[in-house]
């Protein structure tokens, strides 16, 4: 048999006593506790009182549970009488645990902040038999809706990134992140990607802050660079990402793949035709994730079209030079060795790629100077996709902001 302090050490509550335990019978534990915590505040004067007067309306507490049995704290709040205002009103006790607005304690408000983490809010909603409008009130009570700036120190790597909210063009936001060390922050969602809405925000950082920022990681669109430049100045290295890069010369492979393969359809045979099941997924997937019916497929397509067999050769030394760990000189020199190749090679399925590179050499070779710091903004774009699958139509960017949060910050926020 479990006693009553045991039971008050797993129940985990603060300045709480037992009175009675009962199991209904649905199984549900129903604990009914006073609060041994003496006084409060007069809602009215602020001052401490400790005058009582009765208690409160008994109030039921969603708590954690026992056993997978509902847990339910009973509790009738004291209640305090002012002697100094006038009227002498009464306070209801304030109390740590609890949020004198919701039904569940703050233990259980953060479980579910926790099981929140990376899931959807119908899931957890189902499987914690609360509803999706409770989850939505605890997220707007304990999930900050915007970054506080006193909680930082250093802002050592920026990032800057679009997302779609919606398929198709047009409806993009702007996340604004930050990676100290090892912890990712989010720091904005912006509602579009205008240059001045992306400076007009970083403006709102403050001075102190701004001068600790070294790198701004973002793709080469010229609203995020000159925002960044005009906000940070000369000294801030302005940092494309790689993925973006590597987005871009794909596409040029892929472009030139589709204009290949429609000429193969009406060139070949049906049954040489045939011959190139799947292609379009073999060429984007890793050299060692290949069968050898692939590799076979592949090598067909390739004896059809040796351009594309080039320009998918390129791309892939592409990456390799981005694999390689180089300084940004030497990085210079390879990737001026790439183009040399292209441009011996007469691809034209590239020439767009090559003005983007020549136009932002310093952003894209600036990438081996702060390698790792690239990866962040390419996660972090993956866990935003993630979220999105989650919850769509997620239009609303004071909740995408604290959905981002949660998914980045919430393990430690909400830490048992
Ligand atoms: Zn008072």
């Amino acid at each position: 048999m479990i006693d009553q302090s045991q039971l008050l050490r797993l129940l985990g509550l603060p300045q709480i006593a037992i009175d009675r335990v009962e199991i209904t019978d649905a199984a549900v534990l129903e604990i009914h506790v006073h609060s041994t915590e003496e006084g409060t505040q007069c809602r009215s004067c602020g001052r401490r009182i400790t005058e009582p007067h009765g208690l409160g309306e008994e109030r039921r507490l969603r708590h954690l549970s026992i056993f997978e049995h509902r847990t339910e704290i009973l509790i009738r709040p004291k209640r305090y009488r002012c002697p100094d205002c006038r009227d002498h009103p009464t306070t209801t006790q304030r109390v740590d645990w609890y949020d004198p607005r919701s039904g569940f304690t703050r233990a259980f408000e953060h479980s579910l902040m926790r099981a929140l983490i990376n899931s959807t809010l119908e899931d957890v909603a189902h499987k914690e038999a609360v509803t999706p409008e409770h989850l939505d009130g605890i997220l707007d009570r304990c999930v900050p809706s915007q970054i506080d700036w006193t909680t930082l120190t250093a802002l050592p790597v920026l990032g800057l990134d679009e997302i779609a909210l919606t398929k198709g063009h047009g409806n993009f936001v702007v996340i604004v992140s930050a990676r100290v060390e090892d912890t990712l922050s989010i720091l904005a969602v912006l509602k579009d990607r205008k240059r001045a809405t992306i400076e007009a925000f970083l403006r709102t950082i403050p001075k102190s802050l701004r001068r600790t920022v070294r790198v701004v990681c973002t793709d080469l669109y010229s609203g995020f660079i000159g925002a960044a430049k005009a906000v940070f100045g000369t000294h801030v290295a302005i940092c494309a990402d790689r993925f973006h890069v590597a987005r871009l010369y794909r596409d040029a492979v892929e472009t030139l793949r589709k204009t290949e393969l429609r000429r193969l359809k009406r060139d070949l045979s049906k049954t040489e035709y045939g011959g190139l099941k799947n292609v379009q997924w073999i060429l984007r997937k890793r050299e060692s994730d290949l069968s050898a019916e692939e590799r076979r497929i592949r090598a067909r397509l390739f004896a059809y079209s040796p351009q594309l067999a080039q320009a998918h050769a390129l791309s892939q030394a592409l990456t390799e030079v981005y694999d390689m760990p180089l300084s940004k000189g030497q990085a210079k020199r390879k990737l001026s060795g790439w183009m040399r190749r292209v441009k011996n090679a007469e691809m034209t399925c590239f020439q767009s790629f090559l003005k983007t590179l020549r136009r932002h050499w310093d952003e894209i070779t600036n990438y081996f100077t702060e390698r790792h710091t690239s990866g962040f903004v390419e996660g972090l774009n993956n866990k935003i996709k993630v979220l999105k699958r989650r919850c769509y139509g997620l239009s609303n960017l004071r909740r995408l902001y604290q959905r981002v949060y949660l998914d980045l910050c919430g393990y430690r926020v909400f830490a048992r």
